[in-house]
Parts: C-alpha cells; structure tokens; sequence
C-alpha cells in the first residue's frame, strides 16, 4: 500500500497529523511535510484514516 501526497495543495491545517502523526509529519510551518510513503504492516488502516481525514482530499492511498 503507497501513500502520495500532493504537496502543493496542502493548506496546513493538521487534519492528517493529528490521526498519524508518524506517518504525516509536518514542517515548521504547519504544512504537510512529505510527498508519500510505503505503509508500514500493520498501519495500513492508520494510514487510510489519515488520509480520510484530510478535508483538501490532497493525500492518495493506494492499495496493492
Ligand atoms: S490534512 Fe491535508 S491539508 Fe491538512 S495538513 Fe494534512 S495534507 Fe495538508
């Protein structure tokens, strides 16, 4: 399962963060601080539900 993240439309307001916040860590200034990742096992659902709970839909989840 992959995670992508479009940076450039992140307006920083730590929804994800605050689900996961190991797996959507954040800048200095508040904004999403990854471009995407390869789920950990086990932290599939963790990684889904922060991507859910990003309102600007900017973080894709993709199952394998
Ligand atoms: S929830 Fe979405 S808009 Fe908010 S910080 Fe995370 S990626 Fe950015």
């Amino acid at each position: 399962m992959k995670i992508r993240i479009d940076r450039a439309r992140c307006t920083g307001n730590a929804r994800c963060w605050a689900v996961a916040p190991e797996l959507y860590p954040l800048d200095d200034e508040g904004y999403i601080n990854s471009d995407g990742f390869d789920v950990p096992l086990g932290q599939e659902d963790l990684a889904r539900r922060g991507a859910r709970a990003c309102p600007e839909r900017v973080i894709e989840v993709t199952e394998d």
